[in-house]
């Protein structure tokens, strides 16, 4: 006896082979047979007309928060998403210690949550807790670490604190380590901090996922910093959405293709994720020189309200906005003061014409207004994307916090990737576009991300793998959500299994509590 048996689908096993007939038997969360099965389940699937594929691993998100808010991450699972990566870009809520404890407040505060936990170990039980709808794979961040020993805001970090805190979070259940370079206090952090963190992950058997230092005209300077911290410390490498930022240097992501490509002949385990759109997303002081955040006795507020900083702030701040394609390239996506919510949707350049300032006097106003500031950047090519994207070495990260078309969670306008990285993939890369095939497509967003994860049971169809499942519709399936209208669902993905149990059906949405797991483990 099945606890399910799935009849009549065509399995699209996750290796890239091509699709086969065959029907699929669960029990106690596990794939335990596939092809001609005559025995009898509690449940059947007629899955004629679908394939049915692994589930989707999103490799990137920023989901720590909001899975806690909303358990039922109804942005992801409506794509066929069933494991994420959490505690990217060197932000993790947790451990909540020391310094980190007032930044992991100030990101809570935009879910209107509490902070409940301390250590790394406390918060997976919260994860736990809420039951989740989907796997999650928790990373640690490299900027809540240096908070979290850094004993005050002009204080050097002690090294030596920060390796035995990384130590005791991968011992709590952490896979790995993330680092964004671009913001602060990481942009900080020296080479060889992160190549000293990466050996003791290394050792722990993590994976290092990187926001490098720079994706604009240094971008090949950033690689090669990933790549060598990679080659010194033996830690697998992971550079989070590669890209090329501005006008200037599109076409470069030709060049990191290729130092990344030789950097795995001399035997250095790097590769890469990406998300299919020619827009990026980040906070609006992310645009700010390095110095507006260092800690040197004055606060960021106090440099925008110091008429001489300010204006070397302006003079800085608007160079590097003209490299991304100038004010009109960057749009207002949320805002964490209801007061000038009008604002949202626009660019910079059109919130300058329509209140008769200057953009930088409407960019000073919003940094000295809201806590949070979210900007999305129009500043790729789509011919980079598509090169990004379709290179076998890829896998997709959505980059984005889980999401729901109502409530909290519902807030702004988003990127539209927070909905729709995957089914876009399918059905602008395989199906319109036919610029990559669909089982390798589903491989990238499967098998390949497992094998990065070191998620050695799922990822793939097979008796004893784990039955993360999905059900699609390829001649539906669709991304809906656009950069004015991010809150829509995709469609296409007719079910979703997590560990066995039917999480998302297109008829009856999201079961609540959810089958997700936290995969601390590498018998997970
Ligand atoms: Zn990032």
């Amino acid at each position: 006896m099945y606890d399910l048996i799935i009849r009549n689908g065509k399995i699209v096993d996750g290796t890239g082979a091509p699709w086969f007939a065959a029907d699929l038997a669960i029990r106690d969360g596990l794939i335990v047979s596939v092809g001609s099965i005559s025995g009898e389940a509690v449940q059947e699937i007629d899955a004629r007309g679908l394939f049915i594929t692994p589930g989707f691993i999103d490799i990137h998100t920023h989901s720590d928060e909001s899975v806690l808010c909303d358990p039922s991450s109804q942005s992801k699972i409506t794509q066929g998403i069933t494991t994420e990566v959490i505690g990217n870009c060197g932000y993790s809520a947790a451990p909540a210690v020391g310094g980190a404890v007032a930044k992991v407040k100030e990101s809570l505060a935009e879910f209107a949550l509490e902070l409940t936990w301390s250590s790394f170990a406390e918060y997976l039980d919260c994860l736990r807790r809420v039951r989740p709808s989907v796997n999650l794979y928790p990373l640690v961040g490299h900027g809540i670490l240096r908070r979290a020993v850094q004993a005050g805001p002009d204080q050097e970090v002690s090294q030596g604190k920060l390796v035995h805190l990384l130590e005791e979070v991968l011992d709590q259940g952490a896979r790995g380590l993330s680092t964004g370079l671009i913001y602060p206090p990481g942009c900080f952090a020296t080479t060889e901090e992160i190549c000293r963190l990466c050996k003791i992950n290394a050792r722990k058997g993590g994976i290092y996922a990187t926001h490098i230092r720079n994706e604009g005209d240094n971008l090949l300077d950033a690689v090669t910093e990933a790549i060598t911290i990679g080659e010194r410390s033996g830690v697998r490498v992971q550079i989070s959405h590669l890209k090329a930022a501005g006008p200037a240097n599109h076409g470069r992501v030709t060049e990191a293709l290729d130092l990344i490509l030789r950097a795995r002949e001399r035997g250095v385990d790097v590769a890469y994720d990406a998300y299919p759109y020619t827009a990026s997303s980040t906070g609006l002081s992310a645009y700010l020189p390095d110095w507006a955040h260092r800690p040197d006795g004055r606060t960021l507020r106090e440099k925008l309200l110091d008429p001489t900083l300010s204006r070397r702030l302006q003079a800085e701040t608007e160079a590097i906005v003209v490299a991304r394609g100038g004010w009109g390239a960057l749009m207002v996506s949320f805002l964490s003061d209801q007061a000038n919510s009008w604002m949202v949707g626009l660019s910079l350049a059109e919130i300058a014409e329509q209140t008769g300032q200057e953009p930088w006097s409407v960019v000073k106003e919003l940094l000295l207004q809201n806590q949070t500031v979210e900007v999305i950047c129009f500043c790729l090519s789509q011919a980079d994307v598509d090169q990004v994207i379709c290179h076998p070495l890829a896998t997709f990260g959505s980059d984005a916090t889980s999401r729901a078309v109502q409530g909290v969670l519902a807030q702004g306008k988003p990127h539209p990737r927070a909905f729709g990285t995957f089914p876009r993939i399918i059905r602008d890369y395989v199906r319109e576009r036919k610029l990559l095939g669909f089982e390798e497509a589903i491989r990238k967003m499967t098998s390949a991300p497992a094998a990065r994860l070191g998620l050695y049971r799922r990822g793939m169809i097979r008796p004893g793998f784990a039955a993360d499942l999905v059900g699609l519709d390829y001649a539906s399936i669709a991304d809906q959500a656009t950069y004015l209208e991010p809150h829509r669902l995709s469609t296409g993905i007719v079910f979703v299994l997590v560990n066995g149990g039917l999480a998302y059906d297109v008829a009856g949405g999201v079961t609540l509590p959810g089958f997700g797991q936290v995969l601390s483990s590498d018998k997970a």
